[in-house]
């Protein structure tokens, strides 16, 4: 019987193992992953903003596990040893014949000073839930010493992640003011980018709703500003783009970097040859040295033939990618040949708080009402392919459908 090892139980991983545990292969699979729940790595700005308790964004890894086929494994993955077909985890070591690896993302600090010791990041629900529980200490402490310093958040990067999260700090502005004893307008959120124009794969008309929806909320977005470095409490950024020395600080009780990922640091750690955690995967998706070591989600760089440059990393293309991966070893298993691997995307939809979003979905722009369904709409469909009806369910948009 062949071992199929799955690193990582996010939606590229989860996917995979739906597809190999509902087939009739003769195969065994071990999952591992660090937790022992699954968590919706889209929502985490919602976790950090106080908008959804983190139970709502996460489900135990055993209810998707079918015990007869798959065997999962709690534990923290240190390194691959692709020669010796071997995985090293930190209290064990396995051996695999097919190894599907979906370790997911960490945050980039380009190496600016200061990211890793002074701001709060945002990778996982422990992360997402310290911001949120460090915002609100900081509103305590508003109260005792009436420093506004407190009442200030600083977001860094205005990407998805920098965007989506300021929309869920607007809509938690209400409780972080009832804290702090002050009027929810009183909540100071800026978001600092070093681009001039942000979300450029957007139109014109989208990024302006997007903007004009920052300011209706008083959302103070600087661009063109590059952060250079980050204090204890002070975010320093380039004013003006011709001198380097025109530095400012922006003091603040509360920043957080969400300025672009990079694959797992197992990556790099294993050999395997790649950038910022990434490696450019053959046509099916594996390694371009080891055709039994698959490379997804994050970790994985497919090229775009349309753009000419890799996708950009969502939980639909990891999802995409989880499927392919699955079938594909199912393939290999009967001695059939690869399809290449090949992706349409259905969209991109950027949600700013609850009910607001912006987005294109096929060729299609779509804002306000609409586009806010469609994103609940694609979060419910990733539930259903990493957790099935019984997530969906329980943990489904439905607030939304009222
Ligand atoms: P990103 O790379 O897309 O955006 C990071 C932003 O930070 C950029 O605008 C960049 O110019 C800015 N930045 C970089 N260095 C800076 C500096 N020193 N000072 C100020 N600004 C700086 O990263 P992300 O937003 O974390 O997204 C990561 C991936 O996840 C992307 O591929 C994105 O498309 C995807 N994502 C998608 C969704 C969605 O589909 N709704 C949501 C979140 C993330």
């Amino acid at each position: 019987m062949k071992e199929i090892i799955i690193l990582g139980a996010g939606y590229a991983g989860l996917r995979a193992l739906h597809v190999l545990q509902k087939s009739g292969a003769d195969v065994h699979i071990t999952l591992v992953d660090r937790n022992d729940y699954h968590y919706e790595s889209t929502s985490l700005h919602e976790v950090a903003a106080g908008t959804q308790p983190d139970e709502k964004i996460c489900y135990k890894i055993k209810d998707v596990v079918n015990s007869n086929k798959t065997t999962f494994i709690q534990d923290t993955v240190e390194k691959i040893d692709t020669e010796q077909k071997q995985v090293y985890l930190e209290n064990k070591t396995l051996q695999y014949d097919y190894l599907i690896v979906a370790l997911g993302f960490q945050s980039e600090s380009f190496g600016i000073p200061g990211v890793k010791e002074n701001s709060l990041e945002m990778v996982d629900v422990r992360t997402a839930d310290q911001v949120h529980k460090h915002i609100v200490d900081q509103m305590k402490k508003y109260k005792e010493t009436k420093n506004e310093e407190y009442l200030r958040i600083v977001v860094c990067g205005a990407g998805f992640t920098g965007i989506e999260l300021v929309g869920a700090l607007v809509e938690g502005s209400k409780a972080f003011a009832d804290i702090a004893g002050v009027k929810p307008e009183e909540i100071q959120i800026y978001c600092v980018e070093a681009v001039d124009k942000i979300l450029p794969m957007f139109s014109e008309k989208l990024g302006k709703y997007c903007i004009d929806h920052l300011n209706k909320w008083d959302v103070k977005l600087l661009t063109g500003k590059p952060i250079k470095k980050v204090e204890p409490g002070a975010v320093i950024y380039q004013n003006s783009k011709d001198n380097e020395n025109d530095l400012v600080a922006l003091n603040a009780k509360t920043i957080i970097w969400t300025t672009g990922v990079s694959g797992s640091q197992v990556i790099g750690e294993s050999g395997f040859e790649e950038r910022r955690g990434r490696v450019m995967v053959n046509p099916n998706l594996t390694d371009p040295k080891h055709d039994d070591v698959y490379l997804l989600g994050d970790v994985s760089a497919v090229m775009d033939p349309a753009s000419n440059r890799p996708y950009p990393t969502t939980a639909q293309i990891a999802l995409a990618m989880g499927s392919y991966a699955g079938k594909d070893i199912l393939n290999q298993l009967k001695g059939q040949p690869s399809k290449p691997f090949s992706f349409k995307s259905l969209g991109s939809v950027a949600s700013i708080g609850n009910t607001h979003a912006f987005g294109v979905v096929g060729k299609t722009e779509v804002t306000a009402y609409p586009a806010s369904f469609i994103k609940k709409a694609i979060m419910d469909r990733s539930l259903y392919e990493t957790g099935g009806v019984k997530e969906v369910m329980a943990k489904g948009r439905f607030d939304f459908y009222h």
